[in-house]
């Protein structure tokens, strides 16, 4: 099997409402860029990639000179031709790397008839756990803001209602920490017996993120997720808080992870088959994780069905995978694959059965969404809409008003 070309196509997918986070927000839909990796068979490999535009899709282009004719079964010599380590340094690849190597997983997977699992080590569960993602939402056509403990309670009560969900995770950093507290313990109320995360992107100082910790100490907490920036932030945190200190900030490639494992900083790792460079990178860590007793978690950095489908095939096959997986799925209204979103049952997905990733496109649903992109464009992922001129300071000190609504 060989590739004979690689396209690209960036779609505009529709959110539930925008979601705000430390750094700004997600303005009401993710921009995805779908990878099409085709073969002289004529079977395509799917990938995707977070962002896109023109000059996405021109990146995808220009592999094709060098991937042509290229065995999708080549995994390592893939890595050396389009990302080895040092060329890396003057153009960075790594997220191309991961959408491709997707993709040949995928043709692997179809050329064989097997599930990408089988690929992979082989399943040791059928279905992976989600969190429930909960995001401050701004409102939108369909729902009311999400800026109080009680609208938050709700949204998470009607999450767990439709989906099962059993662990909660709590996407901060938006308003004052002490603000934020009162939020978190308020789902700790709501939901006794579930597990709980807060994560606010690093932007606390290292004097409220020990607060922090300190004041949830006694709360069912699977871990508190990167709390401040760094990993010497992290170790300071983790030194004064009896809480696990998780990170998808400063573990995300095998020499900060080699840190790690000598100076821990960090007790579980969020691996992200994106940030990691595709998913075999991903169950390569996971195994060093196993050897050193570090925790196993599934990062989301805001995915449609393709890269949702390396998520599951990842978590199928990860013995130590203790945590249940984050993702923003259910944030979204659709999505690219073949009879819409995946569901969940009981809080969590099961893994695809069908030969390769076991997701295929819907054209139809293709071009809606690559019209819907052409329409509206991209957005600041850095800049908040309901905050002109802001911008994210790590620490932050200039957080949202907790007493404006923004349907005032
Ligand atoms: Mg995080």
């Amino acid at each position: 099997m060989k590739i004979v070309d690689i396209r690209a196509t960036t779609v505009a997918v529709p959110l539930e409402a925008p979601l705000r986070h430390s750094n700004g927000a997600h303005w009401g839909r993710f921009i995805r860029t779908i990878v099409e990796v085709e073969a002289d068979n004529g079977l395509v490999g799917l990938g995707e990639m977070g962002g896109g535009g023109e000059s996405a899709e021109a990146a995808f282009r220009a592999l094709v000179p060098y991937l042509k004719d290229h065995d999708p079964f080549q995994l390592e010599t893939l890595r050396f031709k389009i990302a080895n380590p040092t060329a890396s340094l003057y153009n960075n690849r790594t997220q191309l790397l991961a959408a491709v190597e997707f993709a040949c997983i995928d043709l692997m997977g179809q050329q064989l008839g097997v599930p990408a699992c089988d690929l992979l080590g082989g399943r040791v569960r059928d279905a992976v756990p989600f969190a429930s993602y909960l995001f401050f939402r701004y409102p939108s056509e369909r729902h009311a803001e999400i800026r109080t403990p009680g609208q938050l309670v709700e949204h998470a009560r009607a999450l767990k209602r439709q989906h099962g969900f059993t662990v909660h995770k709590l996407k901060g950093g938006v308003f004052p920490p002490d603000y934020e507290l009162e939020c978190y313990r308020a789902l700790a109320d709501a939901f006794p017996g579930d597990r709980l995360r807060y994560d606010p992107n690093a932007v606390l100082s290292l004097a409220e993120g020990l607060r922090f910790g300190r004041a949830i100490e006694g709360l069912d907490n699977d871990y508190l997720e990167d709390p401040v920036w760094g990993l010497e932030g992290l170790r300071a945190v983790r030194e004064q808080v009896r809480v696990p200190l998780a990170t998808n900030t400063v573990v995300v490639n095998f020499e900060q992870l080699a840190s790690n494992v000598l100076r821990r900083a960090a007790d579980v790792v969020l691996l992200d088959t994106t940030f990691w460079g595709g998913i075999r990178p991903c169950v390569k860590a996971a195994g060093v994780c196993e050897t050193f007793q570090l925790g196993v978690a599934v990062h989301s950095s805001g995915e449609l069905g393709i890269q949702l489908a390396t998520m599951l095939h990842l978590g199928a096959v990860l013995p130590n995978l203790t945590y249940a997986a984050d993702a923003h799925y259910h944030q979204l209204r659709d999505d690219v694959i073949q009879g819409g979103r995946l569901a969940y049952a009981g809080g969590a997905i099961p893994v695809p059965t069908g030969p390769g990733l076991g997701v295929r496109l819907d054209p139809d649903r293709v071009a809606r969404y690559a019209e819907l992109y052409r329409e509206l464009g991209g957005y600041p992922y850095d800049r908040d809409p309901g905050r002109p001129g802001w911008y994210a300071q790590v620490p932050n000190e200039r957080f949202a008003d907790p007493a404006v609504s923004a349907e005032s």
